[in-house]
């Protein structure tokens, strides 16, 4: 099933989904799953960006019966690459069960191959159908790369991030680090 790719700018956390509450029937199942399209998981996590918004989340009310319903397996809907922010704990900004996505996260949310790899286990071997790569404001990661941060191995992580956010923080020195980078992508 052809997958899809989102990029959401977490300026919208105003994300969330209303699925019923969370309870063991709530928990996809294989059948759930083959049936979903990469559209209806984007709009799923869409409305349950929104209920987090709004202070309505509907899920999370009996993770005792969601690890019961999936100890025997596993069939998210969704791959999300998050950056590393205990402000954003992914699961709760998209209101989602347990078993509902797979989350792989590091600080600037960068991809290599062991995120690569870790994604096509969750589209290709685990049938996740929407693969989500989640920014947000206010990124310390964004910012120390453009700080040019040198500290242990962060320093190296940094230089992966976006060679570009390390090389060419100059361009717009009056901007934030986020604006920078927004700004140089576009270059
Ligand atoms: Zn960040």
């Amino acid at each position: 099933m052809k997958k899809q790719i989102a990029f959401l700018p977490l300026v919208a956390l105003g994300l969330c989904l209303g699925f019923s509450a969370a309870s063991a029937e709530t928990v996809l199942t294989s059948e759930k799953q083959k049936a979903l399209k990469p559209d209806e998981v984007l709009a799923d996590l869409m409305a349950g960006n929104k209920r987090f918004v709004d202070g309505a989340t509907t899920n999370h009310k009996n993770t005792k019966a969601e690890v019961e319903a999936t100890a025997k397996g596993q069939f998210p809907q969704a791959v999300i690459l998050s950056c590393l922010d205990s402000r954003v704990p992914v699961e709760l900004v998209f209101d989602q069960n347990i078993g509902d996505v797979f989350v792989a996260r590091v600080a600037g949310n960068i991809e290599n191959e062991d995120i690569l790899g870790s994604m096509e286990f969750a589209t290709k071997a685990a049938g996740a159908k929407l693969v989500m790569v989640l920014g947000h404001e206010a990124c310390g990661a964004v910012k120390g790369a453009c700080d040019h941060v040198k500290m242990g191995n962060l320093t190296a992580l940094l230089e992966k991030s976006n060679p570009q956010w390390t090389h060419r923080p100059r361009i717009f020195p009056k901007m934030s680090g986020t604006q920078k980078i927004r700004n140089s992508s576009k270059r």
